[in-house]
């Protein structure tokens, strides 16, 4: 270990912000941008609910809701990886919040179970090469499954960490996903149901930037017939998509406010 003490000291003195912004240019416009990627879509329909509803219709109407509401905050911009339907492979999407050099990933789903139709509620996802529990590694594994048979094998990219820079880096930022994600499932708490473990994390693929606090939203459960109205309740979706932009906004300020902090580090 002992070659790694520089590079962890000198790691340790950047923050987030530093890193992702040595990596691009200075942007004309300084509000940091959060990328809300809606499951699925096209050929991939994602799960189908107990009524019929596909899972990638469901989760772009709540990405639509989140996106109103957080630049109804005026804190930051909001892109969506797809804004209509339309197929994207789960590299795409990672690669496409990399090119944007996003502050923020969100990706959006719905799961279902079908051994029993009465679980339901919100979990919150970060990756993590091993899983929380067995519940975490299925829905990864399904998730991760998506484009299976859709996409060429050759689109696969560099998301995988490949040198000793990069996992520190992946581990700092898994650290803020972490973080992220609890902010979330707090800020949603008595708003919706949860999910008796709201926050686990597991290898999605679709969380592998390694620069990126990236988060997976299982909004709910389309095998519940209870959370298939909920989620296709425009009242429910933007009461919680109005709580999750202020657990983005608070997150956003929180780690803008600590890299503050530690800004006047000497860099070698
Ligand atoms: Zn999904």
């Amino acid at each position: 270990m002992k070659p790694l003490l520089p590079l962890i000291l000198f790691l340790s003195s950047l923050s987030f912000a530093d890193l992702s912004k040595a990596a691009s240019p200075p942007a004309a416009d300084a509000m940091p941008l959060i990328v809300i990627d809606p499951g699925h879509g096209g050929a991939d329909l994602g799960a189908t609910g107990v009524t019929g509803i596909f899972e990638k219709d469901v989760v772009l109407d709540f990405a639509r809701s989140l996106k109103k509401r957080l630049e109804m905050l005026g804190t930051s911009r909001v892109v969506l990886t797809r804004d209509r339907d339309i197929f994207l492979s789960l590299e795409d999407r990672v690669r496409f919040a990399k090119k944007q050099n996003a502050s923020i990933f969100l990706s959006i789903h719905a799961d279902t179970i079908t051994a029993a139709t009465d679980i339901r509620g919100v979990t919150v996802y970060t990756g993590d090469d091993r899983p929380s529990d067995a519940e975490a590694a299925r829905v990864a594994e399904a998730e991760n499954r998506a484009d299976a048979g859709l996409t060429a094998p050759e689109s696969k990219i560099d998301t995988s960490v490949n040198d000793i820079l990069g996992d520190l880096m992946l581990r700092e930022t898994r650290a803020h996903s972490i973080l992220l994600a609890q902010e979330l499932a707090s800020r949603i708490a008595d708003v919706v149901q949860l999910n008796r473990n709201p926050v686990r994390a597991a290898g999605f693929r679709v969380l592998r930037a390694p620069d990126i606090p990236s988060v997976l939203i299982e909004i709910g459960y389309l095998s519940s017939k209870s959370d298939i109205d909920l989620l296709t309740s425009a009242d429910w979706r933007d009461r919680t998509a109005e709580r999750l932009a202020a657990g983005i906004s608070e997150f956003m300020t929180r780690t803008r406010a600590n890299s503050a902090k530690s800004t006047p580090k000497v860099k070698p």
